[in-house]
């Protein structure tokens, strides 16, 4: 006679490891204290139509394997670009690469016109006219761009076709040419500056277009504005991964003689924001997807 499965324990003893392994998956992340290995699972028994007996699990109150999709929404269809780093249907598109793009989607610090200007369907950064930022504002999200570094190269180390990506106006993905061009590893391309350098150099020639895909989720902060949940970046660089869900132990602004700032409370949306550190380097195809943590 079959054993009947009456403890949780008797069913994890049944569970494959492949089984466990996506119980795992679907687990909070903010279950730091928990014991990740006992995820909490309701068990129900219950006859079909012809008697026989069934046992069925719940993770979350939510049957699974559940085919009512009443009770498990399926994921939206989204429809993927044309070609790779197109702008999948549900994007926000922040560049078009038109000027009217640029007028409607960016502006300065102040929100006032920018300087930067709209060449060969890009933005570039103008040295002195400050950073630029995006008039809609995000928390959590994914982000696409794709970036340029001076054809001619001029400087070098963090002279050398330096900008940033900035989440949240606030955290910084550094952008430099960093082909050939040695500087220290926390503040190379792709780097989370002062905090994390990137897993390899993945940098393309000087003056050719490279990407950037990060995957955000942003920090979140008590009350009192105590840090409850660090950032955490993924970041691809023309395809390769450089950030693997780093978490962010701190700001990626100056403090002192260092980027060593601490986090600081804001609010839950910001603007995106480039920054001028007077190189001419260029941005092309934005778009971002906003993320529910
Ligand atoms: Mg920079």
């Amino acid at each position: 006679m079959q054993k009947k499965h009456s403890t949780l324990s008797d069913l994890f003893r049944i569970t494959t490891p492949a089984a466990a392994l996506a119980i795992s998956l679907v687990a909070p992340s903010s279950q730091a204290e928990e014991d990740m290995s006992k995820p909490e699972i309701k068990v129900e028994k219950k006859k079909d139509a012809n008697g026989k007996e069934g046992v069925y699990m719940y993770i979350d109150g939510v049957k699974v394997h559940e085919t009512d999709t009443a009770k498990q929404p399926l994921p939206p269809v989204v429809t993927p670009g044309d070609k790779p780093g197109a702008p999948p249907s549900d994007a926000v598109v922040l560049f078009d690469g038109t000027e009217e793009s640029f007028k409607a989607n960016w502006t300065d610090t102040r929100g006032g016109p920018s300087k930067w200007n709209v060449v060969d369907g890009a933005m570039e950064s103008v040295r002195r006219a400050g950073y630029i930022q995006s008039k809609q504002k995000f928390g959590s999200c994914q982000l696409h761009i794709e970036w340029a570094s001076p054809a001619k190269v001029a400087g070098n180390g963090q002279g050398r076709g330096n900008s940033g990506v900035f989440l949240m106006g606030t955290y910084e993905v550094q952008v430099l040419d960093s082909f050939e061009n040695q500087t220290y590893a926390d503040g190379q391309a792709g780097a989370l500056y002062g905090r994390s350098k990137p897993l390899v150099n993945a940098s393309r020639k000087p003056g050719e277009w490279q990407s950037y895909d990060i995957i955000f989720h942003q920090p979140r902060f008590d009350k009192d504005g105590k840090v409850t949940r660090r950032a955490t970046f993924t970041v691809l660089h023309n395809g390769v991964i450089i950030q693997d869900h780093t978490v962010l132990s701190g700001g990626t602004g100056w403090n002192g003689p260092h980027a060593a700032s601490e986090y600081k409370a804001h609010a839950n949306k910001l603007p995106i924001s480039m920054q001028d550190h007077g190189n001419p380097v260029r941005f092309r195809n934005v778009w971002v997807r906003e993320l529910k943590d």
